[in-house]
């Protein structure tokens, strides 16, 4: 293979390998769904070899298993990291990415953060148009879906030892997905498990880099929820119960302050415990944008929800993600204490404003938007 550069791999040097007529799989029918089990017949790889003067020329060939190394240091110190966004087909047919260059640079950031070379972001968007171009017809022709594109990247050198990979993989591959929204009861929003014995991040951890190792170990945590029949985890932090994130998503809450104004909040990127996720940054965008109510990126405990709550001062509360978008909290089991959140009580409710506000752009329904980037 060409030797590429140090700096980073070139869209211009992409070579295309189709997948034959007997290799194309069947699409399932949209309706049947669900999040990440079914991919497209093609993937995206970028090999990185430092003995080989870094970069090499990006590949997309047919969807296939990779083969590696036993002792590759992905499997053995988790030197992992990924990105998660949607390409949608818009009513007009067209199809668009959205801000996919949040993503490009929250992915050189956790690769920094793993030891992993670093890319320029804008060679990996264009590659992953071309890719999302040759497998159009996975994009699922529906505004309830879309297709959901999962750019890794891992460690890849054959040998034991705790050591930055001077060999890696990048490589991209796309799933269509249906609606979260479609099988969840549209009056009940989500119910957490608050359990103020685990926590996801902490200060001067990886919390907001988006690296597999930070997801492995909240499964157990995830099954405690599901045994309690409570769908996702309310992660909390520290002494005071600091209020963090919910399952895979930003967390926001819509309450009434103490000067009687409405306020949207959600905790600040600034403490390290949080995801930068592109549906927070956007909709803190949109908010301030609109200007009817203050916007605040602040931390909030526990205690503070539990108060407004009594005072009849909480409004909403919701997560934020790309893969469902805006979900409503309905329930919280905190250390015990059963919470209802009135989130779905109100006639008007602003996480459906956000929901609808989003999904207009992302599906092309506000036209133009330049937030919405087609392929
Ligand atoms: N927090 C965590 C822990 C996540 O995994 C995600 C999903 N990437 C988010 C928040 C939401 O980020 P985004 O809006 O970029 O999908």
């Amino acid at each position: 293979k060409a030797v590429q550069s140090e700096r980073s791999f070139k869209y211009a040097d992409l070579t295309v390998r189709l997948a034959g007529p007997d290799q194309l799989q069947p699409k399932p029918d949209v309706s049947a769904l669900t999040f990440g089990k079914y991919f497209t017949d093609h993937m995206l790889k970028i090999f990185y070899y430092e003995a080989l003067g870094g970069w090499q020329i990006p590949e997309i060939t047919p969807f296939e298993n990779l083969v590696l190394h036993p002792a590759s240091k992905v499997l053995h110190y988790a030197i992992e990291l990924f990105e998660g966004l949607k390409a949608y087909r818009g009513i007009d047919g067209k199809i668009r990415i959205f801000r996919p260059e949040l993503n490009m640079e929250r992915m050189n950031n956790s690769a920094m953060r793993t030891g992993l070379p670093t890319f320029i972001g804008e060679e990996l968007i264009k590659c992953c148009c071309r890719l999302i171009s040759i497998d159009q017809e996975w994009v699922p022709h529906s505004t309830a879906s879309s297709l959901y594109v999962r750019p890794t990247f891992i460690g890849i050198d054959p040998a034991l030892g705790v050591a930055s990979s001077k060999s890696a993989l990048l490589y991209v591959i796309a799933s269509p997905v249906g609606s979260y929204f479609k099988k969840t009861n549209e009056n009940v929003g989500i119910s957490l498990l608050a359990d103020p014995r685990y926590t996801r991040a902490w200060p001067g951890g990886c919390g907001n880099y988006k690296m597999g190792s930070n997801y492995g170990p909240t499964i157990y945590v995830q099954k405690e929820a599901t045994e309690k029949g409570l769908q996702q985890v309310l992660w909390l932090y520290g002494e005071d119960n600091e209020v963090t994130e919910v399952g895979t998503m930003n967390i926001f809450m819509f309450f009434i302050n103490d000067d009687g104004e409405k306020e949207l909040i959600t905790p600040p990127l600034t403490s390290g415990l949080i995801l930068p996720g592109v549906t927070r940054n956007s909709i803190l965008a949109l908010a301030t944008e609109w200007n009817e109510f203050k916007v605040s990126e602040r931390k909030f405990c526990m205690d503070e929800v539990c108060r407004l709550l009594s005072e009849n001062r909480l409004l909403e509360m919701f997560g934020a993600g790309t893969a469902c978008t805006v979900n409503p909290i309905s329930y919280i089991e905190y250390a015990g204490r059963p919470l209802h959140i009135p989130t779905m009580k109100h006639s008007n409710p602003i996480y459906k404003i956000l929901l609808k506000h989003l999904s207009d752009i992302q599906y092309g329904v506000i036209s133009d938007h330049p937030w919405a980037i087609p392929i």
